[in-house]
């Protein structure tokens, strides 16, 4: 039982039952990104990616859709549902990725650039979205690139990172933005390689948001969904050495109960062991708890609101994408 006891606002409350009862009363869907705190996965009719996320709840007759996750991914549930009403338990749940392409910085970026196409990966707001001719997921970024016509020139946006592995992947060269996952980007090579000698029989799962030092380590690299398909298909006794955010542990151990998982340490300056294990938790996301939850489908608040123009143009290269496959 969870309670929220803050007489204040709601006096005594258990938690998990009050907010199923809302979500029956309030016809809802609740989505978690695999980066969710366990007890938000829980209570969640779909987990996943964010893009397949908003694709399935746009699929659902819900009224409303609340979504745990990052303001960008709120987002874009509304450009696929721009009738229902979506919910975000905490509104200043950002993303250090999409906030390093401000919409007006990135529009004067292609606007320098008029020949080229514009490719942004899903993790953008809907503004910068709406100067996007095509978006991109980790999944099927190389897909979509290598269907571009070849003579056209490309601005990939915002992770730096997510482009230069597309460039390897795809052998198309392309202009990229400086952006970065604060998370992915702080994995330690060194303590990877120390963990790899420790554990010889491990397989290491590197998401392609890490610098392509971290990336060369990976026994596998891939979307959060590559990297649960990579367990699903491995050892169920296994030792897996995971790195990206560890709230992705919590739906591993639900395939491969008998298997270890090992969190990757962050590189931390200034600390006396170089590393730490906590720093690679992503602060946005862990900002929705259980009880904002249930207070945002309480008070049906904070909402995502989007202008129309943004909500129609955002829609496009998503549209685009989908089209590639
Ligand atoms: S893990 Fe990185 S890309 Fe994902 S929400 Fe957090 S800051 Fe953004």
């Amino acid at each position: 039982m969870i309670l929220l006891t803050k007489p204040s606002q709601s006096g005594q409350v258990d938690l998990v039952p009050a907010i199923e009862n809302l979500k029956r009363e309030m016809n809802a869907v609740i989505l978690a990104h695999y980066y969710q705190v366990d007890e938000i996965q829980d209570v969640a009719d779909f987990i996943g990616d964010s893009l397949d996320l908003s694709r399935k709840a746009a699929a659902t007759d819900a009224d409303v859709i609340v979504f745990c996750g990052v303001h960008f991914m709120a987002e874009t549930a509304k450009v696929l549902s721009p009738h229902k009403q979506v919910l975000l338990p905490d509104l200043a749940a950002g993303c250090s990725l999409a906030e390093s392409a401000p919409a007006d910085e990135f529009k004067r970026f292609v606007d320098q650039h008029p020949d080229h196409l514009v490719v942004n990966y899903v993790n953008t707001s809907a503004a910068v979205k709406a100067l996007t001719d095509y978006c991109v997921t980790s999944s099927n970024a190389v897909q979509v690139i290598q269907s571009l016509p070849t003579d056209r020139k490309i601005i990939f946006g915002p992770d730096k990172y997510l482009g230069d592995w597309v460039q390897r992947e795809s052998g198309r060269e392309m202009l990229l933005w400086e952006g970065s996952c604060e998370v992915h980007e702080i994995f330690s090579e060194q303590a990877i390689l120390e963990l790899k000698q420790a554990h010889p029989e491990a397989k290491v799962l590197v998401h392609p948001e890490c610098p392509g030092p971290v990336r060369d380590l990976g026994d596998v690299v891939g979307s959060t969904k590559r990297l649960l398909e990579a367990v699903e298909k491995g050892d169920p006794t296994g030792t897996y050495v995971v790195v990206t955010e560890p709230g992705i542990i919590h739906q591993m151990e639900r395939i491969a109960p008998q298997a270890t998982f090992i969190m990757a340490p962050a590189e931390v300056a200034g600390n006396e062991q170089g590393s730490c294990t906590t720093c690679n938790t992503c602060p946005h996301m862990k900002r929705n708890t259980l009880e904002k939850l249930y207070l945002c489908m309480k008070n049906r608040s904070p909402k995502i609101e989007l202008p129309d123009d943004i909500l129609q143009r955002a829609r496009l290269p998503i549209e685009r994408m989908l089209e590639v496959g």
